[in-house]
């Protein structure tokens, strides 16, 4: 699913860069859509730590397991793709070690086809 817009986190929800004019790049919460959240704010493009600004609050609670979800399936499909020559089960349980959280999430039942189409299209 991608509806245009680079995706960015901060403290504990998801937003979406909807437009960037000079040095700022604006954003409204990822739910904004369907669960119609009004937060949304701006940050300065390219600043480390990130300077931003955020106004109204969020309708719904933090996406914490959301943001722990994507780290262990980035990690997982890196390995997949690599080549690396390890089964799913043993690539998943290697990743699960390092993403404890986000094994606790996501079984390996639950993603096997996920990374069966991962590693298949390296092949
Ligand atoms: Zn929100």
């Amino acid at each position: 699913m991608r509806t245009g817009g680079k995706r960015i986190y901060i403290n504990g929800y998801f937003y979406r860069i909807h437009k960037v004019f000079r040095d700022k790049g604006y954003f409204c919460c990822s739910k904004a859509g369907n669960a119609g959240c009004k937060a949304r704010g701006h940050l300065v493009l390219g600043s480390s730590p990130p300077k931003y600004k955020i106004t109204h609050h969020h309708n719904h609670p933090e996406e914490h397991n959301e943001k722990i979800v994507l780290d262990f399936m980035n990690q997982l499909k890196v390995v997949c793709k690599s080549g690396v020559n390890m089964t799913v089960k043993e690539i998943y349980e290697d990743v699960a070690r390092i993403h404890p959280e986000g094994a606790k999430l996501k079984t390996f039942n639950m993603l096997r086809t996920t990374l069966y189409e991962w590693k298949k299209q390296d092949n």
